[in-house]
């Protein structure tokens, strides 16, 4: 069976102090490891400090983007050998805001993927439809798009491996969530997809997350659903009385 992913992305918020206590406070209330994979995607500035305070706790640290080559004349990037050297272990590649107002593309979103696994990161790569599409009945054969050009090239270990959070970007910080079912069904689409791609033990290995208006009072509802394997959620990850809960109805 596959094991639950709750990750919080944090987004620009959060102080140093803010973020260290933030990790303080929860690292010891994450459920056990072998329930649930629990994990904070923190700004950059922070990930030696808060890879440092969870060592040895089920809390585990995760960047939100990255570069795709491993160093470079790349002013203000970070690379993924950066990362792997703090000791971070997840990074997120093309959310919804990156494609958005950094230019990442899904052919730049599949060079970050191959490069992360390269590198020993595990990624977890946001796919969406925007409201427009949505309405104009696209969604499936949109995020099956991102989907194929994102996996291009990963083995099938790779994609097994790999995390995909699907994200409506008309969901994101607008407290609308989409209904459990309509997640569940793109969730379903996108491990179609991966089985098209790669074959149905790959598909049944591989984590997909929704993300959107994740909060505690929708989280269970949301877990109960057969394709539904985890969350990646902003603003309720960013309380820790909220954070614990989610991790909570993640395992
Ligand atoms: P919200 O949970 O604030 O809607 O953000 C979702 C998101 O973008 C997580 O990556």
């Amino acid at each position: 069976m596959r094991k639950p992913i709750i990750a919080g992305n944090w987004k620009m918020y959060k102080t140093a102090a803010e973020a260290k206590q933030f990790v303080e406070e929860v690292k010891g209330l994450a459920p056990d490891a072998s329930k649930v994979d629990s994990v904070i995607c923190a700004p950059a500035l922070y990930l030696q400090q808060l890879v440092a305070s969870t060592e040895s706790s089920a809390l585990q640290i995760g960047a939100q983007t990255m570069h795709e080559e491993k160093e470079g004349a790349f002013t203000g990037e970070v690379s993924p050998v950066q990362l792997k050297d703090l000791g971070v272990n997840y990074v997120i590649i093309g959310h919804s805001e990156r494609r958005q107002y950094f230019n990442e593309t899904d052919q730049s979103v599949n060079k970050k993927v191959v490069a992360a696994f390269e590198h020993g990161l595990t990624p977890i790569m946001c796919v969406g439809e925007t409201l427009e599409q949505r309405e104009s009945g696209e969604t499936g054969s949109v995020v099956e798009a991102q989907v194929e050009a994102g996996l291009a090239g990963l083995s099938e270990q790779q994609a097994s491996e790999l995390v995909i959070a699907y994200e409506p970007i008309w969901a994101i910080g607008t407290g609308k969530t989409a209904t459990a079912e309509d997640a569940n069904e793109v969730c379903g689409i996108i491990r179609k997809k991966v089985a098209s791609l790669f074959n149905e033990e790959t598909a049944q290995n591989i984590r997909i997350q929704y993300g959107g208006s994740v909060k505690p009072a929708n989280i269970e509802e949301l877990m109960g659903m057969e394709h539904i394997d985890g969350a990646l959620v902003g603003g309720a990850s960013l309380e820790t009385d909220s954070f614990v809960k989610l991790l909570e109805a993640g395992s």
